[in-house]
């Protein structure tokens, strides 16, 4: 039996929404937290879709097994390549690239997620136990995304955390297009402070800026700020708005 979930009109289509298939041994999972919110009115509306495979379900044994002990030794368990690859095989034809979740893969962020909202869609791959036997995610090609260097107890969270930032970039999902422009990463600064009333409280009071109504003055005071908290926490990021300040990639403003 197959654990589904979809929504929206059709799915599969290229040029239907965008669409997210997930194979995973927790199909229980989703849509979780993707469920409420912008995400989940877009999945209500039809602007993405969502399909759900359970792994298991792709077991042949009569134990319905998915995995083994790891050859060579060591703790855990392995997920198996015949079984996994037969639960790919039922996405084969499904759009977008073929994604595994994994400590191991490329660190997301937030221009691969920009990527992945430009495509048709994505084929997710949640691994549990101690991950998947090479030999399967090498058959596939399969695109390695790690979301941070730390260690889950498996790819489902990791899953709902990839799909939540791309779902949210989609055409329609987000009410105000403009908050995706100025926010953290869009221009390799992380954002500025955010203030709202009241103006005063608990003795503090917002930067005065803030109530100037000055348009370009409160431009140039958020430009600063964000400048400085990235400088201050996030060197790496710094260094490349600098580079690409300098090579003119992005203006002084
Ligand atoms: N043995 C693996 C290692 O050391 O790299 C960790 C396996 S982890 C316990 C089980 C599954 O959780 C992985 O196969 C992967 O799908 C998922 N996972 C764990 N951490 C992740 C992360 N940072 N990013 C993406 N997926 C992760």
């Amino acid at each position: 039996m197959t654990a589904e979930t979809t929504a929206g009109q059709g799915g599969v289509e290229p040029s239907g929404p965008w669409t997210a298939n997930v194979l995973t041994l927790f199909p229980e999972a989703f849509p979780g937290p993707l469920g409420f919110s912008l995400a989940g009115k877009g999945l209500e509306r039809g602007l993405w879709s969502l399909e759900v495979l359970d792994i298991r379900d792709f077991a042949r044994d009569k134990h319905r097994s998915v995995d083994d002990a790891p050859l060579g030794g060591g703790p855990g368990m392995v997920m198996r390549p015949d079984v996994v690859d037969a639960a790919i095989e039922a996405i084969v034809d499904r759009p977008g690239p073929l994604v595994y979740l994994t400590p191991r893969g490329r660190l997301l962020d937030q221009a691969l997620v920009r990527e992945f909202a430009a495509g048709p869609g994505l084929r997710l791959l949640c691994g549990r136990y101690e991950g998947v036997d090479q030999r399967v995610l090498d058959a596939r090609e399969v695109l390695e995304v790690s979301v941070g260097d730390f260690v889950l107890s498996g790819g489902e969270m990791a899953a709902l955390v990839l799909l939540d930032a791309v779902v949210r970039l989609l055409p329609g999902v987000m009410g105000n297009a403009e908050s995706a422009a100025e926010e953290s990463f869009e221009e390799g600064l992380l954002e500025h402070p955010l203030f709202t009333r009241p103006a005063l409280w608990q003795g503090r009071q917002v930067p005065e800026v803030l109530l100037s109504g000055h348009h370009e003055k409160v431009r140039r005071w958020r430009r600063a700020q964000a400048e400085e908290v990235t400088r201050l926490r996030r060197p790496d990021l710094w260094r490349r708005y600098l580079e690409s300040r300098e090579s003119g990639e992005i203006d002084e403003g």
